[in-house]
């Protein structure tokens, strides 16, 4: 059976992401981790989102990357596509967003998408073109520190404009708010003058339920998770999806991890919160650089401890921290470093019984899903908004067991997502 659509997505917390909404949504998802390079079992999906690492890997890259899951997806047969992106825009003035939605609309031979990066449930919205997340301009809010994308301007609009030679324009909220026939007449009058983006204001789910049905027939739909919502309903319209029923947890019990190499103020205040209660490492960038056996040392003391209890290995620092290190030894060094030690963790905490993994942040959980070797992921049902207990899918033929795994970008969760994770979970 062919899927229905077909999803790309610049890290692996957003493709869980994209793929949790539209488990919500009713439709059967799976994700894989890249383009699968042979077989791959995708059981009775309805949808396939393709996890890459294209955030902040070089232009051509990302772009070779997306095209060639493009041309995957196509083999599979959908209706539809979506390209994800986080809903802050994460994104430097090179691309990935822009020449990413540019390739992904020349092979679709397609002349317009939305760029709909709002997630409302989470807190970011978008007004007047201008992301504000949680109420506050994006500019202004924690995103200016990241480590690998600061966004210092919150205008999508001229965020795009230097990632893409196309026209951009704006859909303001009035429009929006009158629905998807008010939106689908401003669609037509961009593309009359050869407008190629539509930026779209976005309030609530609502408005994303509208912004749906206004691209039930685009090729192509780009944003953040939130602008996936509305995209099932077309295809339950048109009869081709039933209804809703909700998603099974993972059935794997074992001991549990949390690996988090996110700097977000969130994982970082979930971490402290953790802290109390679980025993806890933290990787030191230093000994990392100087060549020390720090994985050893980890998973060594990770042996150590009760089995009944999580442990918590973490990278995570605060911005002036992460500046020092940054300084030291480079934004892509140091960031590189402390992914690869916490893949070479976690795969070494698998070998010793664990079972269930929360990784927090959108690189470590590439780096991690990565080292475990994991080909593809079932989605199963959602830990606090926009992230989903999965199942691994296939890392049984490559001699692992099914992990549970839960991918949390950064910034999201509420204070006690790791202990909620597994809760839910035990
Ligand atoms: P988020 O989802 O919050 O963006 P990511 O995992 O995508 O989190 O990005 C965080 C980056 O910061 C990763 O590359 C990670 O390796 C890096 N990092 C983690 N700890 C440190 C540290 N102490 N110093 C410098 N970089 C770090």
């Amino acid at each position: 059976m062919a899927i229905l659509l077909g999803a790309i997505a610049d890290d692996s917390t957003g493709a869980t992401d994209v793929a949790n909404t539209l488990v919500k949504e009713g439709m059967r998802a799976v994700q894989t981790i890249g383009v699968p390079d042979g077989d791959i079992d995708l059981g009775d999906a309805e949808a396939v989102v393709v996890a890459l690492k294209s955030r902040t890997a070089p232009v051509d890259e990302a772009v070779d990357a997306s095209r060639a899951a493009l041309a995957w997806l196509r083999g599979l047969g959908p209706r539809q596509f979506f390209f994800k992106y986080c809903s802050t825009f994460d994104s430097t003035p090179a691309g990935n967003i822009g020449p990413v939605a540019d390739a992904l609309l020349a092979d679709l031979d397609a002349d317009f998408t939305f760029l709909c990066p709002a997630f409302p449930d989470n807190g970011r919205v978008v007004r007047d073109g201008l992301i504000y997340v949680n109420g506050e301009l994006l500019e202004n809010s924690s995103m200016k520190d990241h480590p690998l994308t600061p966004m210092r301007d919150s205008r999508v609009v001229e965020l795009m404009r230097v990632q893409t030679n196309r026209e951009i324009g704006l859909i303001k909220q009035a429009t929006v708010s009158e629905g998807p026939a008010a939106i689908a007449t401003a669609v037509d009058a961009l593309r009359r003058d050869g407008v190629a983006y539509g930026v779209i204001d976005t309030a609530g789910n609502e408005d994303l339920r509208a912004i749906g049905a206004a691209a039930a027939d685009h090729a192509l739909v780009t944003g953040g998770s939130g602008a996936a919502m509305g995209l099932p309903a077309n295809f339950r319209t048109a009869g081709l999806l039933g209804d809703l029923t909700p998603a099974t947890l993972p059935q794997v019990s074992g001991r549990a991890a949390v690996l988090a190499g996110s700097c977000s103020r969130a994982t970082r205040q979930q971490i402290a919160m953790a802290q109390k209660d679980w025993p806890h490492r933290k990787i030191d960038v230093h000994r990392i650089a100087a060549g020390d056996p720090v994985v050893a040392d980890i998973l060594d003391w990770a042996a150590a401890q009760d089995t009944s209890t999580p442990v918590l290995i973490y990278g995570s620092a605060d911005p002036d921290e992460v500046a020092v290190i940054q300084a030291q030894y480079g934004v892509t060094e140091a960031g590189e470093m402390v992914e690869g030690v916490i893949g070479e963790v976690a795969a070494g905490l698998v070998a010793q019984g664990v079972r269930r993994v929360v990784v927090a942040g959108g690189e470590t959980a590439g780096a991690v899903v990565s080292a475990l070797s994991v080909k593809a992921l079932r989605i199963g049902p959602e830990i606090d908004t926009g992230v989903p207990w999965t199942e691994t899918l296939g890392t049984e033929t490559l001699g692992g067991p099914p992990i549970a795994l839960a991918l949390k970008s950064g910034n999201f969760g509420g204070e006690d997502f790791f202990a909620k994770a597994l809760r839910m979970h035990p």
